[in-house]
C-alpha cells in the first residue's frame, strides 16, 4: 500500500476524513477547488525559492535510490523517494561529501507562526523514508518566508532552519503512525460518522451530514465542538429536544430553537425595529489579495492588497439607489487610489448617513493601511468608523433562519432570507477567486484582453455583495415595519 507524507500529517485528524481524501476525494465536490488559492500561493513561493539555488535541476526520471545517487545533479527539484509503498518529495536535494541536505519550502512566515509541528512531521517521514533506502541523510531544513523582510530592503526572502534534531525526535511518532494508518486505509469502508471540530468546514460536509436537518444542534452558530459532540452522544441531535428554558437568554441556541418553533424556520427579535438606521445609507465591500511574495516596495512578505470596493448609497426617503465603485488592475499598487476614492465618496455624502459593511474585515482592513502608510488611511477610517454599522452583527444579534444553517456569511444569508442566489453562474462569485482573479490580471504576462475581461468579473462580483447587503437591509427593514404594524 501506498503512503504519503501528507497522509502521515492528516492522520490526527479526523479517521473518516482520512478515509475519503484517499478513496472517494470526488465526494468533496467543489469545496476542494477553495485550495486553490493556497495551491497556487505554494506553487510560487516554489518558484521563488528555486531560485536561491542557482544550479539546481528539476527531477526526472523515477524516485531516487542508492543507486541512482551518482547519476543525478549536484542540486535537485521535487525529488521524489519510495521504500516499500512510503512515498515521499523533497522540495530541495543537495548532495554534498557528508551526505544529503534536505530542504522543504514551507509559505509561512519565520517569526509569527514559525516552525510548526506538521512541519517537523512532514520532514521526519522524508528522514524516515530516505534512510530506509540506505541514503545518509546529513542535515534537513526548513525554508520560511521571512517575516522581516521587505521588498528593496536588505534582508533576504528566505531564512533556514536546521531541524535535523527535532526531526529526529519524531522519528518514533512516524513509527506509531505508519501502522494506524496502514490500518485505516487498508479497510474497505469509510470510519463511522461521528461529529468532530473539523465538520463544519470540511469539504467532506456534505456526503457526511447529508441526513442532518437545519435545526440539528450542529448547526447552531458558533456553538463549541465539543458540546456538539456531547450533545450527539447523548442522543440530542435537534434543537427541539433541548428545553428552552435550560438555555442561555440571548444565546445562538435560543434563536434557533425559536426559529425552529416558526413555521416559515425565521426567528426575528422583536426590537429589531430599534436597530435599522433610515436616511442615507451606504454599502460598502473591499476586495483584497493577500500576497505571499510582495509586488511592492516596502511591502513584506504575505502583505494584503486591497484593490477594489463597491459602494452601493441608498437613500430611503426616496428610494433611490446609486452605485460606485473603484478597482486597480492596472500593476501599479492600488492602495492610494483605493484611500483616495473612497474617501472623496464617502465624504461627498455629507454628515448625515451611515455607512453598512458586513463583518469586522473593512474596519481591520483600513487599520493594516495605516500601519502600512497609506496616505489618508488614518483620515479615512476615522470617517468610516464614525458611521459604520456592521450589518452581520445586526443579522446575528437579531434573526435566525433554519436555512443559514449555521453561517452567517452573507453567502448563507442572502439566499435563505431572498431567497435567490446572486453569485450563480458567476466567473467569480467568492473573494478567494477575486484575490486570485487579481493576481493574475496584474501579471506581466497578462494580456490587456485577459485584463479587461477580469477588470469586468471583478465588478461583476463586487457590486453583487454590496446589492446583496441592500436586500438585505430591506429585508430586515420590512420584517421591521411587520412587527410594528
Ligand atoms: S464532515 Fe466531519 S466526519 Fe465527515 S470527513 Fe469531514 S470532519 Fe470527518
Amino acid at each position: 500500500m501506498n503512503i504519503t507524507k501528507r497522509e502521515i500529517i492528516d492522520l490526527d485528524g479526523c479517521p473518516r476524513f482520512y478515509w475519503l481524501s484517499r478513496f472517494q476525494k470526488q465526494l468533496a465536490g467543489d469545496k476542494l477547488d477553495q485550495m486553490t488559492m493556497w495551491m497556487v500561493a505554494g506553487m510560487r513561493i516554489g518558484e521563488a525559492a528555486r531560485k536561491e539555488f542557482s544550479s539546481g535541476r528539476m527531477a526526472t526520471g523515477g524516485p531516487i535510490t542508492l543507486e541512482r545517487l551518482n547519476d543525478i545533479p549536484e542540486v535537485l527539484f521535487e525529488a521524489n523517494f519510495e521504500w516499500e509503498g512510503f512515498t515521499t518529495r523533497a522540495d530541495v536535494l543537495t548532495k554534498t561529501p557528508e551526505g544529503l541536505v534536505i530542504t522543504e519550502v514551507k509559505g509561512s512566515k519565520s517569526s509569527e507562526d514559525g516552525v510548526k509541528p506538521e512541519h517537523i512531521l512532514d520532514v521526519a517521514f522524508q528522514l524516515y523514508v530516505i534512510r530506509k533506502l540506505g541514503l545518509k541523510v546529513a542535515r534537513i531544513e526548513l525554508m520560511l518566508l521571512n517575516a522581516n523582510y521587505q521588498l528593496g530592503g536588505t534582508e533576504p526572502l528566505f531564512v533556514r532552519t536546521d531541524v535535523t534534531n527535532i526531526a529526529e525526535e519524531f522519528i518514533p511518532e512516524i513509527e506509531r503512525r505508519i501502522p494506524e494508518a496502514g490500518k485505516l486505509l487498508s479497510q474497505d469502508f469509510a470510519p463511522d460518522l461521528e461529529h468532530h471540530s473539523a465538520c463544519k468546514p470540511c469539504p467532506f460536509h456534505r456526503h457526511c451530514w447529508k441526513d442532518a436537518v437545519s435545526s440539528d444542534v450542529m448547526y447552531v452558530p458558533r456553538k463549541q465542538s465539543k458540546a456538539i459532540k456531547e450533545l450527539h452522544d447523548n442522543g440530542i441531535v435537534n434543537i427541539r429536544q433541548l428545553d428552552e428554558s435550560s438555555l442561555k437568554p440571548k444565546s445562538a441556541d435560543i434563536k434557533v430553537s425559536r426559529a425552529e418553533k416558526s413555521p416559515n424556520g425565521l426567528y426575528i427579535n422583536p426590537d429589531i425595529v430599534k436597530k435599522i438606521p433610515t436616511g442615507l445609507l451606504a454599502f460598502v465591500d473591499f476586495e483584497s489579495a493577500q500576497m505571499p511574495l510582495p509586488r511592492f516596495v516596502g511591502d513584506g512578505v504575505w502583505s494584503e492588497v486591497p484593490f477594489q470596493w463597491s459602494m452601493h448609497i441608498l437613500d430611503t426617503d426616496t428610494g433611490e439607489l446609486e452605485h460606485f465603485e473603484f478597482v486597480d488592475v492596472s500593476g501599479a499598487d492600488p492602495r492610494p487610489g483605493f484611500v483616495k476614492s473612497l474617501s472623496e465618496r464617502l465624504d461627498s455624502l455629507g454628515k448625515d448617513w451611515k455607512v453598512f459593511h458586513y463583518s469586522p474585515y473593512e474596519i481591520a482592513s483600513l487599520t493594516r493601511l495605516i500601519k502600512r502608510g497609506v496616505p489618508g488611511a488614518e483620515q479615512l477610517r476615522e470617517l468610516f468608523t464614525g458611521h459604520a454599522i456592521d450589518l452581520m452583527k445586526v443579522v446575528e444579534e437579531n434573526i435566525y433562519h433554519l436555512d443559514f444553517w449555521g453561517s452567517y456569511s452573507i453567502k448563507s444569508v442572502y439566499p435563505a432570507l431572498i431567497k435567490s442566489n446572486p453569485y450563480d453562474g458567476l466567473d467569480i462569485a467568492d473573494g478567494a477567486s477575486a484575490a486570485l482573479a487579481y493576481q493574475e490580471a496584474t501579471e506581466e504576462q497578462t494580456t490587456p484582453a485577459k485584463r479587461a475581461e477580469i477588470e469586468a468579473s471583478l465588478k461583476e462580483y463586487c457590486q453583487l455583495d454590496t446589492l446583496a447587503m441592500v436586500d438585505i437591509y430591506r429585508f430586515l427593514w420590512a420584517e421591521a415595519e411587520k412587527l410594528s404594524d
